[in-house]
């Protein structure tokens, strides 16, 4: 009996680690653990970044080794899921705590290692999008994200009104114009149709995106994305945004979606849509303790 004893706290102290990896310690170990690239992490000390907060410290090894977190099939299975939308993290902790860089390191490693695989002929690909409340939450994101991925040659894109975003459409084929550095296109050009931007990734408010991907008659759909940000996200799930943010999110059709939430606030909203996912996930996992 005592080895019996034994034997289970050993397997849910295995479950918990699958769970819950060791928290990340210093950035030297992004590269060190995880493998992130290194161009990413001499950024990150270029900038002078030494000691992760606790966010970035509890958030950073679950998102760069998802299939800890969740295994394969149980995404699969989450974002199938008929319980409606299913998310794979929700971070809940005070502003100023830094959760910008933590959901921008996992993004931008996601995106150069893609880029590494060439997915696309062009190397180009939307791989993330992350989705902010207000035009100046979006644009402080879009200058942290491209001091954080500074000489990689992903491309960083803000949303503009108008902006028209290879990946967004069914118009991808079209992409082929010219663009300045940042991949800004000149929307001033006479004489043709606004061009088609390239990113991989994607910052905006939900309205702009939303309204540049839903112009076309067709059902609009973001297959390349792999993960979704919803920053500040009990302000974009609260009723005025909620219809916006849930478009969004129901455009991205890739089955391996990976979802994650950020706040400051843990209000019912978001509370909500966790818990759904914790049953869930606790039922497809065959988890029967609580954590
Ligand atoms: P939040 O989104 O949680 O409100 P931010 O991501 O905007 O917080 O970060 C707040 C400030 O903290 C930013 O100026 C950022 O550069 C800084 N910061 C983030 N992470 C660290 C860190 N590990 N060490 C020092 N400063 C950090
Ligand atoms: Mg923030």
């Amino acid at each position: 009996a005592k080895k019996n004893k034994a034997t289970k706290e050993a397997s849910t102290k295995a479950e918990f680690r699958q769970i819950f990896p060791q928290p990340l310690s210093s950035f030297s170990d992004l590269r060190k653990t995880y493998s992130i690239s290194g161009r990413v992490a001499e950024n990150l000390a270029q900038q002078g970044y030494q000691i992760p907060t606790e966010v970035q410290m509890g958030s950073l090894p679950l998102l760069l080794q998802p299939q800890l977190a969740l295994g394969k099939d149980a995404a699969r299975d989450l974002a199938t899921s008929t319980e409606g939308p299913q998310i794979n993290l929700l971070s809940v902790a005070p502003t100023g705590s830094g959760k910008t860089l933590a959901f921008l390191i996992p993004v931008v490693n996601q995106a150069i290692q893609r880029r590494r695989k060439g997915a696309t002929d062009d190397g180009h690909s939307l791989d993330a999008i992350i989705v902010a409340p207000t035009k100046e939450l979006a644009s402080q994101i879009v200058n942290e994200a491209k001091k954080l991925s500074l000489g990689t040659g992903i491309r960083v894109v803000g949303m503009r009104k108008g902006m028209r975003v290879a990946g967004t459409q069914d118009d991808v084929q079209e992409s082929d114009r010219e663009q300045d550095e940042d991949g800004n296109d000149d929307p001033h050009k006479p004489g043709r149709q606004q061009p088609v931007t390239k990113a991989d990734i994607l910052i905006s408010t939900p309205g702009l995106l939303l309204s540049s991907i839903s112009s076309r008659e067709e059902n609009v759909h973001l297959p390349t994305v792999r993960t979704l940000v919803l920053d500040e996200a009990d302000v974009l799930l609260d009723p005025l945004f909620r219809d916006q943010t849930f478009g969004i999110w129901n455009a991205c059709t890739r089955p391996e979606l990976t979802v994650t939430l950020w706040s400051a606030t843990m209000g019912s909203n978001i509370e909500n849509l966790a818990s759904s996912t914790i049953q869930s996930r606790r039922q497809r996992l065959g988890l029967k303790k609580e954590f």
